[in-house]
């Protein structure tokens, strides 16, 4: 009971006041107005301990993955835990670019439970999102999306071929967000909001109710946010 509350607070308060100051590549294809939120440092729904623990636990599957891929005779390891080349935009780090003699690809591995393994048939946008930003910054025409069941340790792969026009468009979207960060203005909520999995998970989903939909000026929303006391639940 004594070691579990003391994890549990190691867990919390590593996540307590994360100010953004630039994209990560994982924002690719977000809710902008989440992305405006996280910016602007709004209070937001702590996650619980156990949840923060398990993105640690993704990154040991991560490991558990390159162990043998580090060993196959067919495969080079090119790179592991690369970071996109710097920029003012967005910064992000690749889990792997592999080669097998003749082509180079960025390597995303992704982990999951059972259920939503099971349910998989071809990647998630959201990820091919990413990947396609890795390709674009790597210039790498073709990535792998590995995914594992965490419950099982199967593994599902879907080959991504870099696709500029959607790249583009994302970071299209990235560069309007700025804009409205730097120019105080709350994007638009998503237009299928509440229903969006996005809004079911959103951190920000308390505030988000509160500006309503449309773009709102951030000044005087501040102070709305500042008098509301600090969200403990949605
Ligand atoms: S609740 Fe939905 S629309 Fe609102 S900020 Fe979160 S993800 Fe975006």
């Amino acid at each position: 009971m004594f070691l579990k509350d003391l994890i549990d607070k190691f867990y919390l308060d590593r996540q307590k006041d994360k100010e953004q100051h630039h994209f990560y590549i994982t924002d690719a294809g977000k809710c902008v107005r989440a992305l405006f939120f996280k910016f602007k440092n709004v209070p937001r729904k702590e996650m619980e301990a156990n949840i923060l623990r398990l993105f640690d636990h993704g990154d040991y599957i991560h490991q558990l993955i390159m162990k043998p891929l580090l060993s196959i005779r067919e495969l080079h390891v090119v790179a592991s835990e690369i970071n996109i080349p710097p920029q003012e935009l967005i910064s992000g780090r690749a889990d792997a670019i592999i080669s097998d003699g003749k082509d180079l690809y960025v390597l995303d591995i992704k982990s999951m439970n059972s259920m939503i393994f099971s349910k998989l048939t071809e990647p998630k946008e959201e990820n091919i999102d990413q990947v396609q930003l890795y390709l674009h910054y790597f210039r790498i025409p073709k990535g792998i999306l590995l995914y594992v069941n965490k419950d099982n340790q199967q593994l599902k792969d879907f080959i991504i071929n870099y696709d500029k026009k959607r790249a583009l468009s994302l970071l299209d979207t990235l560069k309007d967000v700025k804009k409205k960060i730097d120019k105080n203005i709350i994007p638009d909520r998503l237009p299928d909001f509440p229903e969006n999995w996005q809004c079911r998970y959103c951190q920000f989903k308390e505030v988000c109710v509160m500006a309503n939909s449309g773009e709102v000026k951030w000044d005087a929303f501040k102070k709305k946010v500042q008098e509301h006391k600090s969200p403990s639940s949605v």
